[in-house]
């Protein structure tokens, strides 16, 4: 298979001039064939028609055996040769020569026969007095009652001559046009696919490293603006990937780095002197906690990855939301109990969405947890199941300590973390940023309100199929 455009372009070329040219000169030869041909048939039937015209004025008088006689004897120029390759012979209606050309007498010979009585001319090619090819017209016409048949004949050698001089001539001629064509096409392919191979050279410098570099759209051909500028396009979204990429590796080691910190300085503390078996136990119990912690952070860190980088599957199938959000309340209700929460859920009846059951349980957890977790002792949880148009919104509304107005935003920035939570409670800050992410594939979104140190209300968006 040919792979290049160019050899491509010349192929095609080749193949259409091939077909042009070579249907343009049997075009032509056979048009001058028929040219040839019909004006050797036109002069030969004048010819006869003179004869005839001719020996009719003589039958008029009476004279037609005479009229016969003389114009066999007087004929002259190249009909009075023998064998001159010009003739002409007349017949009655039974098929006995009257008379024949002294070309065709002194040879004596004679033109082939008509079968049967030619009141319309009759053209034939035959062979002729000579053996080769003649063109023959044959036709009758009426004397008083009498029917006499004419024939003129012309040998085609003549005719045949101006043909094949002609047909060496465009065997000549058209070759060299072809070739002209072809030169001409391989030059444009390659001035045509110069431009190609610019934007190539252009394309070619832009590396990973240097992703930040563009393709020249004004300086290129009109035609490659459109690919120039999808590919500056993906330049662009690569560019912005991988620097969220980087973004997302630098804020992953920080992350990682404080845990990992605790358990060196914790293991250099405790190694520093011989310690009794609690103070060992109780090294053990802080590294295992701390190592929990870092596993807990590293599982978010690739659940955050997967979704960021969109390659988690979706199990879409109908759940009942409100059987969801009771075992995600069933499952904080513990670490309720011990912060000294109220989780009110008043269940309103099904309510069913097509969704993947297992990411929306977890968009539940997160937020009623970020509830609990984020809330005052004796504080509450209420959650409500609403509609509003075309969506189910789930209501998560705390008494907690609020968010401050200008962090509102940030709060779904991956591992953002208030300040001042970090300091009350463990986490990762990246619970929010996986909810909005699976909220938004399941073509949903979420709302956040807040009153700093009163509560914040979640307000979660699926759509109904
Ligand atoms: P994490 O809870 O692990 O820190 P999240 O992404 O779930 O991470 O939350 C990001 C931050 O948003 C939290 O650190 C917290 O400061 C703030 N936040 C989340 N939910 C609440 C809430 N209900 N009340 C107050 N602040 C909240």
């Amino acid at each position: 298979m040919i792979d290049s455009i160019k050899l491509k372009l010349i192929t095609w070329f080749l193949a259409v001039f091939t077909i042009i040219f070579t249907s343009l000169g049997f075009f032509l030869y056979y048009e001058l064939k028929e040219i040839v041909m019909s004006s050797l048939d036109e002069h030969m039937h004048s010819e006869v028609t003179f004869l005839a015209g001719i020996l009719a004025s003589e039958a008029e008088q009476g004279n037609l055996e005479e009229g016969v006689a003389e114009i066999t004897m007087a004929a002259s120029g190249s009909y009075s040769v023998a064998l001159s390759g010009h003739y002409y012979q007349i017949l009655d209606d039974k098929g006995n020569i009257l008379g024949r050309s002294p070309s065709l007498f002194l040879a004596d010979k004679s033109l082939k026969v008509v079968d049967e009585i030619p009141y319309e001319p009759i053209f034939e090619t035959n062979e002729g007095p000579t053996e080769d090819e003649h063109r023959m017209v044959s036709r009758a016409f009426e004397f008083s009652g009498r029917i006499l048949i004419f024939q003129a004949s012309d040998s085609l050698e003549e005719s045949y001559r101006i043909l094949r001089s002609f047909r060496n001539r465009i065997l000549i001629t058209l070759p060299l046009i072809y070739l002209i064509c072809v030169s001409g096409i391989y030059c444009i392919s390659k001035f045509a696919l110069k431009t190609l191979n610019v934007f190539s050279n252009q394309v070619g410098r832009i590396t990973a490293r240097r992703l930040d570099e563009r393709v020249d759209e004004e300086n290129i051909d009109q035609e490659l603006r459109p690919v120039a500028k999808s590919f500056n396009t993906m330049l662009s979204r690569l560019e912005k990937a991988f620097a969220r990429q980087r973004e997302f590796l630098s804020d992953a080691s920080h992350e990682l780095r404080t845990p990992t910190s605790v358990i060196k300085s914790r293991c250099d503390v405790t190694l520093r002197r011989e310690r009794s078996a609690e103070d060992y136990r109780s090294a053990i119990v802080t590294i295992k906690e701390t190592s929990a912690r870092m596993t807990s952070i590293i599982e978010r860190i690739l659940d955050a990855s997967r979704i960021e980088s969109k390659i988690f599957s979706m199990k879409m199938s109908q759940a009942d939301l409100s059987a969801l959000i009771s075992e995600a309340v069933k499952l904080i209700e513990p670490s309720a109990v011990v912060q000294d929460v109220r989780v009110n859920f008043t269940s309103t009846g099904r309510s069913v969405v097509r969704c993947d059951r297992e990411r929306i349980s977890e968009v539940f957890v997160n937020i009623i947890e970020n509830a609990v977790k984020y809330n005052r002792h004796g504080g509450s949880v209420e959650i409500e199941i609403g509609r509003e148009e075309n969506f189910t919104v789930v209501t998560v509304a705390d008494t907690g300590i609020g968010v401050l107005e200008e962090e509102k935003e940030k709060i779904f920035e991956r591992f953002y973390r208030v300040d001042k939570s970090r300091e009350v409670v463990p986490g990762t800050g990246l619970g929010l940023s996986i909810v909005k992410a699976i909220v938004e594939s399941h073509r949903g979104r979420i709302e956040f309100e807040s009153v700093f140190g009163k509560g914040s209300t979640f307000k979660v968006y699926l759509p109904m199929d």
